[in-house]
């Protein structure tokens, strides 16, 4: 197979489902994908993200599980639903806001307010301080920010309490304190001469409220994939050592655009002492990364470039920057999501893409864009796990419950933690401020 055959149909879904009946040729990681997620949120099934990219990862044995909804819903065809949710969403009107990510199933996006990445949804959330309730297609860690960044009177709400993000669960609260405790004993707490204090966390957008209050705590900042080049020279200015967590990709390769070296850049392996690393390597480190990884990111190759470059000679290679260093140094660029759409728009008519990022936003933009060629690197149709977990009988079941006067499923962070974590958010658009989100 080709990697272009990934693009025969806009929606993964139905992709999927041709797929899973030999309708149609391709391949898909997991043939679970096209089965209701209700199937994987029963009580008698194994905690897990599910099937996609993340199937293989760990789950945390405290990450949410989402309850059985009314088979009303499980049980209702698509065009049902569809037509469920649009009265739901008519009903309430103004009263409620639903944000989609760029990952999310067209069959979502479909029925959102906005479209964009986490930060630009949660930002889009305070432009209708009238709405209630934000309904957050995306994962834990998004509705969570939405939470953060909204007004007390309104709920964030995530329709599917199992979609987390296996990436932001590699990196917990208790871990990454032991890590500062140990490192605290091995760099002490003062200041240099010039003042920089001896490390500073800088957390990624995608990771818990919590770990988001702990670098507020501890003069550190939130990074996105769009500045996190600018944010590693804001903690630069305060300390000599950046902790750089979860996502040792984004970590490494921001790094190394900013000329630290490699060797200067060792990970942080929670499970064992000092990381994994001696006193010595400790020392002379100038970015500690955190051993996690987004899995849909992870797929992509050096091998599936040079697929694309055999097979189209004039295509344009642009990945983000969760994927592994190999790969963004061989790609003809990288960015966040944002960057991708943008270079899509901006490019002249008939440019060819491979793109490395998540298959539902690389379909959407090949159905958006037809006067391009655009196609996923990865040929295997493998979307994130847990953005999958939002299906059209959560959204509908979520609204109606609204209709009814009932918010279920919110998502809310406590005080202690909300303080602390808005510092964090507070500095970073400081640095770089937000492009905002796309209204539909
Ligand atoms: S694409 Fe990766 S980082 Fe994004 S939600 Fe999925 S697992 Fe998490």
């Amino acid at each position: 197979m080709t990697i272009q055959d990934t693009r025969s149909a806009a929606s993964v879904d139905r992709r999927l489902k041709l797929i899973a009946t030999g309708s149609s040729a391709g391949s898909s990681c997991s043939g679970e994908l096209t089965s209701g997620p209700w199937e994987f949120d029963a009580p008698t099934i194994a905690h897990g993200y599910g099937p996609g990219a993340s199937q293989a990862d760990q789950i945390p044995a405290a990450a949410p599980r989402q309850g059985q909804i009314p088979a009303e819903y499980t049980n209702a065809p698509d065009e049902e639903l569809h037509e469920r949710i649009r009265a739901a969403k008519e009903e309430l009107g103004e009263r409620a806001v639903i944000l989609g990510h760029f990952y999310q199933r067209d069959e979502i996006i479909q029925h959102a307010d906005f479209v964009g990445d986490s930060f630009q949804l949660a930002n889009a959330a305070k432009t209708r301080p009238e709405a209630e309730a934000i309904v957050f297609c995306g994962v834990h860690f998004m509705a969570e920010t939405a939470d953060l960044l909204s007004t007390p009177e309104q709920a964030s709400i995530l329709p599917n309490l199992a979609a987390g993000c296996s990436m932001a669960d590699m990196a917990d609260l208790d871990s990454v304190t032991e890590c500062w405790e140990q490192l605290e004993e091995v760099y002490g707490t003062e200041p240099d001469a010039d003042g920089r204090a001896p490390i500073i966390p800088v957390t990624y957008m995608n990771s818990s409220a919590a770990l988001k209050g702990f670098v507020g705590e501890h003069g550190g900042i939130v990074c996105t994939s769009s500045n996190a080049s600018a944010v590693l020279d804001w903690a630069f200015e305060r300390g000599q050592r950046v902790l750089f967590f979860p996502d040792q990709h984004l970590g490494r390769n921001t790094g190394k655009a900013a000329g630290v070296p490699l060797e200067q850049m060792p990970m942080w392996n929670p499970n064992r002492p000092l990381g994994g690393n001696t006193e010595q390597q400790l020392e002379e480190a100038k970015i500690l990364l955190w051993h996690g990884f987004c899995s849909v990111h992870k797929r992509f190759s050096v091998e599936q470039i040079d697929q694309a470059r055999a097979e189209h000679p004039d295509v344009h290679v642009i990945v983000h920057p969760e994927s592994p260093m190999p790969v963004v140094d061989a790609a003809d660029s990288a960015g966040s999501t944002d960057f991708i759409v943008k270079a899509i728009e901006a490019a002249p008519a008939g440019s060819t893409f491979a793109i490395g990022t998540e298959i539902n936003l690389v379909q959407r933009l090949a159905a958006e864009h037809p006067e391009h060629t655009i196609f996923c690197l990865d040929p295997v149709i493998c979307p994130c796990s847990t953005m999958y977990r939002i299906h059209p009988a959560y959204l509908a079941w979520v609204l109606e419950e609204l209709v009814a006067g009932n918010v279920v499923n919110q998502i809310s962070v406590p005080d202690s933690v909300a303080d602390p974590a808005r510092t964090a958010l507070e500095r970073m658009l400081s640095v770089a401020p937000q492009q905002g989100a796309k209204k539909k």
